[in-house]
């Protein structure tokens, strides 16, 4: 049983600890990331002993937890600009903590009544956010990638019932443009589609689907033999965080007959923020769609909402039954809508955000995050030598600087911790990418950012070193 002065004692530890490391990140004075190597990390960190021998106490946890959160990564940081995952917002930490303590794993009513009817409401409160309302269903799901899967698996449901009893059909497609996210083509393949299924749909010179072309992508798939399980559209697209015209391509889906999947993994937060509300037009026109928290809506990693259209759908997606699982006597369960058996408590985590926050507060954070961005992209077209593509539409931006090899200038700005960034190809070319997620992150770190890569790019400043 639980020594409960120990614990409280240990909890301390962590509050005082999370606080500090926080406090410190936001401030940026510590180096964003450190890149120490596995086994020299594991030394220092002392893992081996601990885990042979245990003996952990509240205060030789202190010491742990201080130098396990010095050498990670900080989301907090603001020249943390690499991958689109969430600087959480502490309502939903506290969700974690409570899950980690109650742990009602709650895919069964009887498993977690107040979890599963938290996870159902604050699922209603994204159906009407997207539209789809009374009629829709959705499932909290660990993470995007799970939540394309299963967005997929209803889609697959609607154009092959027969799939999961009988196998699948060798002509279905997955229509998609190039720059969908990966966990789109593995779907196909775990789905038993095969990679070849994905038919990639034309696109501009910045990735996004070009609507006047969709016929003709619709006739290569008929050519070959093949039908459309269902059309895939970016909202936004990870690469360079730019949005599909949805209403466009949802109309020629509508008209068409065809399945119409939203990728809103990153993107359907904007949902929240009046001023960008209008990149979302025509999102109500999706069968499917995906939504992380765990990026815009700053909650940890992981928790991603699937939602349709019509419920229907959504419990057509899995057909298995299992008795000793499936009487549904009292209030629902969610376990026949995921892939997951056991699931955590997802929804709490979104509740307490919004709970303390409102739709408001958390539209608020899209909205400077994107702003950010575009600041960014005024400062580096006003510099000479800096290149950017396109003007953002959300909180990533990419350019190039020069004729510098971005993968080896982003390798430079990270050897010494001073920054995190990513980089994508735009048109067969390689970009340095940006994606502000941390409010902590202002225009004293973009110019610092622009500075230190011009310095880079410049062999002559280097020599005079
Ligand atoms: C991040 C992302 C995903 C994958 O989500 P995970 O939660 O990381 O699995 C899928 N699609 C898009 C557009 C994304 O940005």
């Amino acid at each position: 049983m639980w020594n409960f002065e120990e614990f409280v004692r240990a909890a301390g530890v962590t509050v005082d600890e999370l606080a500090a490391y926080v406090a410190e990140s936001q401030a940026g004075a510590v180096p964003v990331i450190r890149r120490r190597p596995p086994g020299e990390l594991a030394e220092r960190l002392g893992l081996a002993r601990w885990i042979r021998e245990g003996g952990m106490t509240a205060e030789a946890y202190r010491e742990f937890l201080r130098g396990y959160l010095a050498e990670g990564t900080r989301m907090h940081h603001p020249a943390y600009l690499g991958h689109q995952i969430a600087a959480p917002d502490f309502p939903a930490a506290l969700g974690d903590f409570v899950h980690g303590a109650a742990n009602n794993p709650m895919a069964v009513y009887e498993m977690g009544a107040s979890a599963a009817t938290v996870e159902f409401e604050v699922l209603r409160w994204m159906l009407d956010t997207v539209g789809f309302g009374e009629a829709g269903g959705g499932v909290l799901t660990h993470g995007g990638s799970l939540a394309n899967l299963t967005a997929l698996l209803a889609a697959r449901a609607a154009a092959a019932p027969g799939a999961w009893t009988d196998g699948v059909p060798g002509d279905l497609a997955l229509l998609a443009p190039a720059s969908a996210h990966y966990s789109l083509s593995r779907a196909a393949a775990i789905l038993g589609l095969g990679e070849r299924a994905v038919m990639p749909l034309d696109v501009d010179g910045l990735g996004r689907v070009d609507v006047a072309r969709l016929p003709d992508a619709l006739e290569r798939v008929r050519e070959a033999g093949r039908r459309p399980m269902a059309l895939v559209a970016n909202a936004c697209a990870t690469g360079t965080g730019l949005y599909d015209d949805l209403r466009g391509i949802g109309e020629f889906c509508a008209a068409a007959d065809v399945w119409f999947h939203v990728d809103g993994a990153h993107g359907a937060s904007a949902l929240l923020a009046a001023e960008h509300r209008h990149l979302l037009d025509g999102i109500e026109l999706a069968d499917s769609l995906i939504w992380d928290a765990h990026k815009m809506l700053r909650t940890s990693s992981l928790a991603a909402a699937v939602l349709t259209r019509r419920e229907g759908d959504l419990d057509a997606a899995f057909q298995q039954r299992a008795s000793y699982l499936f009487y549904g006597e009292q209030g629902f369960d969610l376990i026949g809508r995921t892939v997951e058996c056991s699931k955590a408590e997802l929804g709490l985590k979104i509740f307490l955000n919004l709970a303390w926050r409102g739709e408001r507060g958390l539209g608020e954070h899209v909205a400077r995050r994107y702003a950010t961005a575009h600041r960014f992209w005024e400062l580096a077209r006003e510099r000479p030598g800096f290149e950017c593509p396109y003007e953002p539409e959300s909180n990533i931006v990419c350019f190039r600087y020069g004729t510098g090899d971005p993968v080896d200038v982003r390798e430079r700005l990270m050897a010494d911790g001073a920054f995190q960034l990513t980089s994508a190809e735009i048109g067969g070319a390689r970009h340095l990418r940006v994606t502000v997620m941390a409010p902590a992150t202002d225009d004293k770190t973009l110019e610092a950012l622009l500075d230190r890569i011009a310095e880079l790019g410049n062999p002559r400043i280097q020599e005079g070193r």
